[in-house]
């Protein structure tokens, strides 16, 4: 399929060569496959509205019923999930399985808050006064803005849309000017679910097509209750404190540095295995990328020398062609940011294999690389920085204390991993004294989450979470109620007043 027979098996009338003035790139081949216009601010800040006053209608909307239109988004992206996946790997780059992946991800989602949609309940809670009786109750909470990035460009607004329309809410999406395509493909989809479910109020979702000023916008704008903003630290530092200005909520899923750690009694046949798709999958541009190896000194050489190995055979190229495992990084400030990120781990006493730029006779405007591996004397200014591309550093350690010093000795908090088959050392890598990550997993790598846990970290990369577990909460407003069905007024702490 090529890129306009994709767009339209998808319901989208795109022109690939209109005289938009946002180019979109695909990151294959660095081909421009459409040109869309922009909003202007006006016309995001007169969405938001839209999608306020639809707010209104669908608080009353039964919770259960909002969930029969996720099921039918859900629906809809069973029959496209192909289409949808394709236009993942054309705008984002990622191998086909991938693509398809993120997609089935949107999937699982969708079926997880249609069961939600029955569960949105509180607690009773035991009052101190006779006669009364406390409760908490769930409500809509208002529009969510949804500020996306480009790796994950459809999958993460999905586990934001799917809770917020059962929920009760409206959603507002900022998806990344890298990746505007796969964005209105899901509305296009979306649109597609509506016309099927019926009598849902106009504006439940909007897509903000731009750049940081759109986002911008969202972050200001009083009448969205919650902005859902996913990208880098340096994002978020700037919506964070500007959200809390006007005391709106926010949730913020940034940046990681994930490490794995490898202990002696490790199975190194499975660690070897995670590692590679850990940091080398989705060429280095997750979240949950592993970016640090911390091994013990004992098995260091024997994992390094299977890794390195496998790291020279790892197919780079065009992600749709069956058998690559690499695909390009997302354009050339990528790639630039990676050779800077490797030059300062030769500088820091670093030992590089890999990192060379592959296939640029053949895509001169496409950035492919060799993933890296750098060995290190220790966790050095470059080591607990996030270069967003496939560099792994490798780090060794004596004794299990100082591993877990060096894993947690980095500004962020995302994912977490260890390798190891003695009980001690895993308990303690999950117990309050291990790993400070908001994700924590034994003999499994650290990237590919399940939707039904909660996902986010902590430290820089922002303490929200998303998704699985009760991360629908966020989405909510809690009231606390209590109701006297006696014939007296009594106060609480018994207190008496007149
Ligand atoms: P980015 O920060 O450049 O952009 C992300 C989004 O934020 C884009 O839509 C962009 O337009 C918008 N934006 C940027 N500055 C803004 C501002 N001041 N106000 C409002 N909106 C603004 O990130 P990217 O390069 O697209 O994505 C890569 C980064 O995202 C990495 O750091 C990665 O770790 C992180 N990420 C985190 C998660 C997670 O769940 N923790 C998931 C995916 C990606």
């Amino acid at each position: 399929m090529n890129p306009q027979d994709v767009l339209h098996a998808l319901g989208l009338n795109a022109g690939l060569h209109s005289d938009g003035d946002l180019p979109v790139h695909s990151p294959i081949d660095g081909a421009c496959i459409a040109r869309l216009p922009a909003h202007a601010p006006d016309d995001a800040r007169a969405l938001i509205g839209a999608a306020h006053e639809a707010f209104q209608a669908w608080r009353q909307v039964p919770a259960p019923r909002r969930g029969e239109l996720v099921r039918l988004l859900g629906e809809e992206l069973r029959a496209h999930k192909q289409a949808l996946g394709r236009l993942v790997s054309l705008e984002a780059g990622k191998i086909a399985a991938e693509g398809e992946g993120e997609v089935q991800e949107m999937i699982d989602i969708c079926d997880f808050a249609v069961g939600l949609s029955r569960q949105l309940h509180g607690l009773t809670i035991a009052s101190e006064r006779p006669g009364h009786r406390m409760m908490e109750t769930w409500h809509p909470l208002g529009v969510v803005g949804v500020i996306s990035a480009f790796n994950f460009p459809v999958a993460v607004w999905s586990w934001n849309a799917a809770l917020a329309l059962v929920c009760g809410n409206p959603v507002v999406w900022k998806p990344s000017e890298k990746t505007p395509l796969t964005a209105l493909a899901c509305q296009a989809l979306f649109r597609r679910a509506l016309t099927r479910f019926g009598d849902a109020p106009e504006g439940l979702l909007h897509v903000l097509v731009g750049g940081r000023d759109l986002g911008e916008i969202l972050v200001d704008d009083p009448r969205v209750a919650l902005v859902s903003a996913t990208g880098s630290t340096r994002m978020g530092r700037e919506v964070g404190p500007r959200v809390a200005r006007r005391f709106g909520r926010c949730l913020l899923e940034l940046g990681g540095n994930n490490a794995l750690i490898v202990a002696p009694s490790a199975d190194l046949d499975m660690a070897a295995r995670a590692i590679l798709f850990g940091a080398i999958g989705t060429a280095g541009q997750r979240c949950t990328t592993t970016r640090r190896l911390i091994v013990h000194e004992s098995v260091a050489d024997a994992l390094l020398a299977r890794l390195k190995t496998a790291y020279a055979s790892a197919r780079v190229g065009d992600p749709l062609d069956s058998g690559t495992l690499v695909g390009p990084l997302i354009d050339q400030a990528a790639y630039d940011a990676m050779q800077a990120a490797l030059a300062q781990a030769r500088d820091q006493g670093g030992t590089i294999t890999g990192g060379e730029r592959l296939l640029a006779d053949r895509y001169p405007d496409a950035w492919y690389v060799r993933p890296a591996l750098a060995e290190m004397p220790g966790q050095t200014d470059v080591v607990r920085h996030e270069t967003f591309a496939p560099i792994l550093y490798v780090l060794r350690y004596r004794d299990f204390d100082e591993a877990l010093a060096l894993h947690n000795g980095v500004p962020q908090g995302l994912s977490s991993a260890i390798f190891t088959t003695d009980l001690r050392e895993s308990e303690t890598f999950l117990s309050t004294a291990g790993s400070d990550c908001g994700i924590a997993n034994v003999n499994i790598g650290t990237s590919g989450a399940e939707i039904g846990g909660a996902f986010g970290g902590e430290k820089e990369t922002g303490g929200g979470r998303e998704s699985g577990s009760d991360a629908w909460k966020a989405y909510m407003r809690r009231a606390t109620n209590t109701i006297n069905y006696s014939r007296e007024l009594p106060l609480a702490q018994g207190i008496r007043f007149g």
